[in-house]
């Protein structure tokens, strides 16, 4: 039997919003989608405060009882000691944050984070018991170079070595060329790699796995191009940056239909 995959729209907000305005877009946020199926799970939410809006964000999801997933940007290799300025995965499940994003191309690009950290972040975050959103995707320079697939199948690869077939992670498809730039990928390009990936995942870990696991699409994603990545078979979401600091187009983007 497959589990049908919930949909999946998660904000990254990036380095946005400290801890009294998340407090605000949080609850606006919730206001304004009062009626709509993320109450009753026909979507699943996600925010993805920066570190220091964690734990008032968790307090107000908890204390509210607002059916928002929480999640972190990032996380360390290491549980604890040490090291300066890190924040270890221990330390995010003990907020209750389910969440944690890997891979992120601004990480990759702005503190080279490489396949090896990556893969070793989606170990730490397996370890105390988080959901990895593994992100992959290419430059421009790159599909030129070796076509559309190569780069994230390579990077998800390695991704997912040591990681066992029963885990939970998500991956997140986001072309460089598509972050911030609002030139979006097509819905078909979309849905090429994103196929793609889930075939990486059923190679490693097996059918069960890719049927279950989550794809998302990330890059430019807005209200007004939604629900065409959403009709895409193999996309079963979004990671949105820009457009999730904005209470009314993220909440479109949360009510897309189909
Ligand atoms: P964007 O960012 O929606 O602003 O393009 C997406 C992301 O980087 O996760």
């Amino acid at each position: 039997g497959v589990t049908p995959r919930t949909p999946f729209i998660a904000g990254n907000w990036k380095m946005n919003l400290d801890h009294l305005q998340a407090v605000a877009f949080v609850q606006k946020l919730h206001w304004t989608l009062k009626d709509a199926g993320h109450e009753q799970g026909r979507v699943e939410v996600g925010v993805f405060p920066p570190f220091t809006d964690l734990r008032t964000v968790q307090t107000l999801l908890d204390a509210d009882k607002i059916p928002f997933a929480l999640g972190a940007q990032d996380l360390s290799t290491h549980d604890s000691g040490a090291y300066t300025g890190e924040v270890s995965g221990a330390f995010l499940a003990k907020l209750d944050a389910r969440y944690v994003i890997i891979g992120h191309s601004e990480r990759r690009e702005y503190h080279a984070e490489g396949d090896d950290v990556v893969a070793a972040k989606v170990q730490a975050a397996l370890k105390h018991g988080l959901v990895p959103v593994i992100c992959v995707g290419e430059t421009l320079e790159q599909r030129e170079e070796s076509g559309p697939t190569a780069v994230s199948v390579a990077q998800l690869q390695a991704a997912l070595a040591n990681v066992p077939a029963d885990a939970d992670f998500v991956v997140a498809y986001e072309p460089v060329w598509a972050i911030g730039t609002g030139q979006v990928a097509s819905p078909e390009q979309a849905q090429e790699v994103c196929a793609a990936l889930r075939g990486v995942i059923a190679q490693t870990l097996g059918e069960d796995a890719a049927a279950r696991t989550r794809v998302l699409y990330g890059g430019s994603v807005k209200a007004a191009n939604i629900a065409s990545f959403m009709r895409e078979p193999d996309v079963d979401g979004a990671l949105v940056g820009g457009a999730s600091l904005v209470v009314d187009e993220f909440a479109s983007i949360i009510r897309y239909q189909k």
